[in-house]
């Protein structure tokens, strides 16, 4: 059968709760919108797409997501603009990485078409959710778990692949951002699954950052696991360096994560006649910028905050400032993305789908 075409059947809300949010107080992805898109892989093949009202479903403890960890996920925004048309950023690639994730995971992949029409048709039916206005959002989170019940240590056969959207403002809200780079942890190594977005990488991170922020650092900068010398990522987000005016980011890997906002950041600078390499760059790299005066700025990107700009980085016990710039490329390249995110100026790329 040909899934590509499954029909979606809808099962609206008896009552909407958005009268209930207060969109002034949102903690980033605390609170769902009314509506949830769920289909299942059963039999070799997806079925029955459909959306229904958000809430909670009862499997079974031995369900194999929860023993081995099969799970892949997305992050994606929708945003609406000031007469209150909705746009998505670059979809595509968004599905493009969900299936790399699945690929290696040993999860079957989502049909493109039914992506597609299952994201546009349900933030359709939850545009009321999305609050015009920069930095407001739905945050999108499609994502697939392993399905199997029983505890053999093998890919399961079954899976459901949901969407759940929850409304957010910017992800960091004031105050600085300082962050450790890792000299012991890392989270991810060659032939490993690190440039995948699948849970067991978050949750390996958590016990090295809360170490970090016991010393005072929100975030910490990865460096790669063999030498902890090449840096990597920053939190879950893709590291930007800037060195004199070129900015420098490490290319995706099989340890980095493949990011669109990372993506977009170099295409904008470039644009910018902002002057970027895609390259490795080293600890040592770094801090003899700073101690030459040449190390501007570092910022990660991702899709939550789209850019966050490095007060401070520690290394091996030492603490490093970044100069506040008058002319910070972090937030001109922001500046640029929200512009074409929110329908505020010309899109040269091409980047914006209307929902
Ligand atoms: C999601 C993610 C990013 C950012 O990707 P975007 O597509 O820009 O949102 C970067 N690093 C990690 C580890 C991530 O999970």
């Amino acid at each position: 059968m040909d899934t590509t075409n499954l029909p979606i059947s809808i099962e609206k809300v008896a009552k909407s709760r958005l009268s209930e949010v207060d969109f002034s107080k949102l903690n980033f992805g605390q609170i769902f919108s009314d509506h949830m898109f769920i289909c299942d892989y059963k039999n070799g093949q997806w079925q029955d797409a459909r959306i229904v009202p958000y809430g909670p479903f009862s499997v079974e403890p031995s369900l194999s997501v929860f023993h081995y960890g099969q799970t892949i996920f997305e992050g994606m925004k929708a945003y609406k603009d000031d007469r209150g048309e909705v746009f998505l950023f670059r979809p595509t690639e968004n599905y493009a990485r969900m299936n790399k994730s699945c690929k290696r995971m040993s999860m079957p992949e989502f049909p493109e078409e039914l992506f597609d029409k299952a994201l546009k048709t349900l933030v359709d039916l939850d545009r009321l959710w999305i609050q015009p206005g920069l930095g407001n959002a739905l945050y999108l989170r499609p994502f697939m778990i392993a399905t199997s019940a029983g505890v053999q240590a093998n890919p399961s056969t079954e899976y459901r692949f949901m969407i759940i959207t929850s409304p957010v403002q910017s992800y960091y809200k004031g105050g600085e951002l300082k962050v450790k780079i890792a000299d012991h942890y890392s989270r991810a190594a060659n032939g490993g699954v690190g440039f995948a977005k699948t849970g067991g990488n978050y949750a390996g991170q958590f016990y090295p950052t809360a170490l970090a922020k016991e010393e005072g650092y929100q975030q910490i900068i990865w460096t790669d696991d063999a030498t902890h010398q090449k840096l990597e990522e920053c939190g879950t987000m893709n590291v930007v360096i800037r060195i004199g005016d070129t900015l420098i980011s490490p290319p995706p890997t099989e340890r980095i994560l493949d990011g669109v906002t990372r993506k977009s950041v170099f295409a904008v600078a470039e644009k910018l006649g902002i002057a970027i390499e895609s390259r490795s760059i080293t600890v040592t790299e770094v801090l003899e910028a700073a101690s030459k005066g040449t190390l501007k700025e570092i910022f990660g990107c991702g899709t939550a905050a789209v850019i966050s700009p490095v007060n401070a980085f520690s290394y091996e016990g030492k603490e490093y400032r970044l100069p506040d710039l008058e002319d910070s490329y972090a937030k001109r390249i922001k500046e640029f993305l929200l512009n074409i995110q929110y329908n505020k100026s010309e899109d040269p790329f091409g980047w914006r789908v209307r929902v």
